[in-house]
């Protein structure tokens, strides 16, 4: 059987009546995304995710390649409040979960760059974690974990052609049934087949049939996912594979109220202070003697950029745009006199050039991007295995040239990711 999953299917199923019988609280956990503001409102009224404050990033593996017992294959936790989003899921990926503050049982989504197994091997195991998975039952009769709700998506996974495939084959020939359900939304490059699985192997227990196939409009993937206080954006870039980065967008926030601006007209006209509140939802406010009181306009929400594995993100960089922060790899770096493992032969153009080859970049590459789509912050992480960000003085160094070089081009300091670092994304004054 051929199943349907495109645009059109996922259309019909969240305009249906499907989903409305469902408690709002359920919703809100469980709906999944809508592509178009009028989608999202016929569909989505009672699920709106409530604003955060705290927006922030976990790195849960650093490495490229091969990890190390100080870096782990690709993984990072993004904190919108309480929820959970992952970008990339390397293997172990639940082990370094498990070190961290990240709550696992809050992962509402996973975004997948592309499907190297550094950044997608770990993923099937988390699934099977997260979702209550279990390997079957030996007595007769139908395993009652098997009646999966596949109406809706308790978990939703993104990613380029071929995600799908593999967490379904995966999943299928490990034999793992999954007790609750999801979905693959996939972002297709136009060389890719506009439609279909990729597999022949039909959808097994705990796949929604839903999974959109998101072909790109204007060279990019506009709101994959949007709410109202959140969006995400992808573009391609260039590595050796196809590859995507990611563009989370906070929408516009309540604006910095200054009391001393408005108590005294309150208390003059003898208003409750309770409407403190409306002005600061930017909302204005009548006097009983005529004034009207006006709250702060909006100010910007956060904009975080998680880029893949690449050797050049020059097609996202519209999107990428006045980034609060950047995360970009930088895998190769050419440190002389600090890096022991450095070759005689090797030099800047060596190094980069080896780099560019195999899809990766270098600090200065990194910063080079940061620095034109006007970055405020600017993380590397995804670092060779000869760069294993250990405690040691040797390491340390390392580490610091390699933010040094990619500052050299960024003309401001560069933070080395860690396994573990964590780091909160702060909204602007203004
Ligand atoms: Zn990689
Ligand atoms: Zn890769």
């Amino acid at each position: 059987m051929v199943i349907c999953a495109d645009d059109d299917a996922w259309t019909k199923h969240f305009c249906g009546t499907s989903n409305r019988a469902k408690s709002p609280s359920t919703l809100h956990r469980r709906l999944p995304l809508c592509v178009s503001e009028s989608i999202f409102h016929r569909s989505m009224s009672s699920s709106i995710r409530k604003s955060f404050s705290t927006l922030n990033v976990t790195f849960l593996g650093t490495a490229s390649a091969q990890p190390s017992t100080t870096r782990n294959h690709s993984a990072l936790a993004l904190r919108l409040g309480k929820d959970v989003w992952l970008f990339d899921c390397g293997e172990a990926t639940q082990h370094q979960l498990q070190k961290s503050s990240v709550k696992m049982g809050k992962i509402e989504k996973i975004f997948i760059t592309h499907t190297h197994g550094d950044h997608i091997f770990g993923l099937t195991a988390l699934m099977a974690s997260l979702l209550n998975g279990a390997g079957g039952i030996t007595e007769e009769g139908s395993d009652p974990r098997l009646n999966v709700d596949t109406t809706i998506a308790a978990l939703e996974v993104y990613g380029p052609l071929g995600t799908r495939a593999y967490v379904r084959n995966s999943l299928a020939y490990t034999h793992t049934q999954l007790g609750s359900s999801y979905v693959v939304h996939e972002l297709r490059f136009p060389s890719d087949p506009p439609s279909g699985d990729f597999t022949m192997l039909a959808p097994q227990s705990g796949e929604c049939h839903f999974g959109r196939n998101i072909q790109q409009v204007d060279g990019c993937w506009q709101h994959i996912y949007k709410d109202d206080v959140i969006s995400v954006s992808a573009a391609p870039i260039h590595h050796s594979v196809p590859c995507v980065g990611y563009v989370v967008t906070e929408a516009p926030v309540a604006g910095k109220v200054d009391p001393s601006k408005y108590i005294p007209e309150l208390k003059r006209t003898r208003t409750p202070m309770t409407v403190m509140r409306q002005l600061q939802q930017g909302e204005s406010v009548l006097l009983s003697d005529g004034t009207i009181l006006h709250g702060p306009a909006r100010r910007k929400g956060r904009k975080i950029v998680i880029l893949g594995d690449t050797c050049d993100p020059s097609p996202m960089s519209a999107l990428a745009q006045d980034a609060d922060l950047l995360i970009h790899e930088a895998t190769n770096a050419h440190l002389p006199g600090i890096d022991p493992a450095t070759k005689p032969s090797d030099t800047h153009e060596t190094v980069q050039e080896r780099a560019i080859s195999r899809g990766h970049s270098t600090p200065q590459m990194a910063g080079a991007f940061a620095l034109r789509v006007g970055a405020r912050r600017l993380v590397l992480n995804h670092f060779s295995a000869r760069y294993s960000g250990d405690d040691s003085e040797e390491s340390r160094r390392i580490m610091d040239a390699i933010g040094q070089l990619a500052a050299s081009e960024f003309k401001q300091n560069v933070v080395c990711a860690t396994d573990l670092m964590s780091l909160d994304i702060s909204l602007r004054e203004q």
